[in-house]
């Protein structure tokens, strides 16, 4: 069992598209550990995405994910991390595979729909970064 952290970017919670991307990790196997709704504020935005500081694309990324509410789960299940960034698709929905999370919903490679933690050290990190351990919420292990 592996755990990532999930966003549901501002594009995607706008048009509506929040129960959509929940039937996704629902029905593939991938289990909601853990959620809220948060409006981040510039720094928080920037404290998370820390590790592209010095990307051009930066100031854009957290004036944007500082725009709107946001959606942010802790998804639970085997191979968890990889699970995810599968349904996700490419970072930028031109290369996204048909079938996609963000071919059918991304406007572009900034507003992209979603989030997903790339590594098992990401994962950890992005985790403590929004849940105190005693809001998450390990289920029994039930259907795959
Ligand atoms: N991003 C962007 N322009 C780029 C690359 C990335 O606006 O050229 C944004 C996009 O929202 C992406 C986020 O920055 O999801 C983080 O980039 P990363 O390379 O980590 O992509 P991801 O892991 O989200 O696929
Ligand atoms: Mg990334």
């Amino acid at each position: 069992m592996e755990r990532t952290l999930a966003i549901i970017k501002p594009d995607a919670v706008e048009r509506g598209f929040t129960g959509k991307i929940f039937d996704r990790i629902e029905g593939n196997g991938l289990k909601i550990i853990a959620l809220k709704m948060i409006h981040l504020t510039k720094k928080e935005a920037e404290g998370f995405y820390k590790v592209h500081a010095q990307r051009p694309f930066f100031p854009g990324l957290t004036t944007y994910m500082s725009s709107e509410t946001v959606v942010i789960a802790v998804l639970e299940g085997k191979d968890a991390i990889k699970k995810w960034r599968d349904l996700m698709g490419a970072t930028n929905p031109k290369d996204a595979a048909a079938g996609t999370i963000r071919k059918d919903f991304a406007v572009d490679i900034e507003k992209n729909s979603v989030h997903g933690s790339d590594s098992p050290e990401s994962a950890s990190y992005e985790i403590s970064y929004f849940f105190s351990s005693i809001e998450i919420f390990s289920h029994k292990r039930t259907k795959t």
